[in-house]
Order: C-alpha cells, then sequence, then structure tokens
C-alpha cells in the first residue's frame, strides 16, 4: 500500500487572510506531495518496509536499511510533519489553548503567554529550514526546533504542535518576514485536534 497525500482537510481559501490561497496549493500540492512520492519511491525496493505505517517508519527509522535510510528519514519527515501541519491548524482557529491542553500548558510554562513566546521564538530561531514544536518527551511538554525534515517521533516523542518555518510556507505573503508569519500562525491552531494527540 503506497503512502497517499491527505486532501487538505479545508479549501485552499480556509486560512486567509494569516495563509493565503496560493502558499498552501503550491505547499500542499506540489511540497508535501513530491515527498510522498519520493518515499514510494524510496521504498518500492523494499516490500516488507512498504508494508508498515509512517509513524511505524519513523519510529524504527534505524532499522530502514542504510541505502534508503536518509531518503526515509527525509521524505518520510516531510510527509509526517507536512500531515501534522494541515492538521493542527484550522479556519477560525487560534486564541489561547482550550481544554486538557491548556491546563498542561499553564503547569509546564507558567501560563499560555509565555509559552506562546518561548513556542515563537524557538520557530523564528531555528536556522535555516526547519520546524517549531511542541511535544511531550519522557511525559513532560517540551518546546523543540528540529532541522530540515526531523521529526519529534525518531526520537520517541509525541508531537502535539508543529509550525513549519521553511521559507516556502511564508515567503510568498511574507518574504523574509517570518516573524510576521509566526505571529499570523497563531491565528489558526486548532487546539481541538492538539487535545486530540494530547489525548
Ligand atoms: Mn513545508
Amino acid at each position: 500500500m503506497a503512502h497517499e497525500l491527505p486532501p487538505l482537510p479545508y479549501a485552499y481559501t480556509a486560512l486567509e487572510p494569516h495563509m493565503d490561497e496560493q502558499t498552501v496549493r503550491i505547499h500542499h500540492d506540489k511540497h508535501h506531495a513530491t515527498y510522498v512520492n519520493n518515499l514510494n519511491a524510496a521504498l518500492e525496493p523494499y516490500p516488507d518496509l512498504q508494508r508498515k505505517s509512517l509513524d511505524e517508519l519513523l519510529k524504527g527509522i534505524a532499522a530502514v536499511p542504510e541505502a534508503a535510510r536518509n531518503a526515509v528519514r527525509n521524505n518520510g519527515g516531510q510527509h509526517y510533519n507536512h500531515s501534522m501541519y494541515w492538521e493542527v491548524m484550522a479556519p477560525n482557529g487560534g486564541g489561547a489553548a482550550t481544554g486538557p491542553i491548556a491546563a498542561a500548558i499553564a503547569a509546564a510554562f507558567g501560563g499560555f503567554d509565555t509559552f506562546k513566546e518561548q513556542f515563537s521564538k524557538a520557530a523564528l530561531t531555528q536556522f535555516g529550514s526547519g520546524w517549531g514544536w511542541l511535544v511531550k518527551s519522557d511525559g513532560k511538554l517540551a518546546i523543540e526546533a528540529t532541522s530540515n525534515a526531523g521529526c519529534p517521533l525518531m526520537e520517541g516523542k509525541t508531537p502535539l504542535l508543529v509550525i513549519d518555518v521553511w521559507e516556502h510556507a511564508y515567503y510568498l505573503k511574507y518574504q523574509n518576514r517570518r516573524a510576521d508569519f509566526i505571529a499570523a500562525w497563531w491565528n489558526l491552531v486548532n487546539w481541538e485536534a492538539v487535545n486530540k494527540r494530547f489525548a
């Protein structure tokens, strides 16, 4: 069973004005699709790996034969990260965290505003291409950044929230202003989806 590009869970225009239609269209239909195609190509010689779910593949990345490991890490990581990115955004999202994750964030970071500030800083200061994350690691919440296709699943952590800070995620609308993109992105966070992952 080949890996498949998940359909965008909303219209291409749904995240306007914070995320423009053209960015969403190219990001999902071109960038994300290419990672899925390249992952399938990398798995082509390995029927046993083709039977694994994406989560299994990434958690067991060390067991992937060396000849395919980088391609699986990069394209599988990007497939996972992008699928999650679309999932944790929603039109009419944003605002302070809600539900059980709100209490956990308050306990771990001392309040939502402090969390937001620290998460934004991690995303902003990630040098070059990468991702900003809220994860659960050893039962505790933590903020992280990964470069390129880095995915916390590969390190045994549970990803709860993610922002894409590759330039392709924001350059058409925000050009070099990554901080403006991050500030706008907070208006899209789907706390219901984050709570589902946290549960
Ligand atoms: Mn991306």
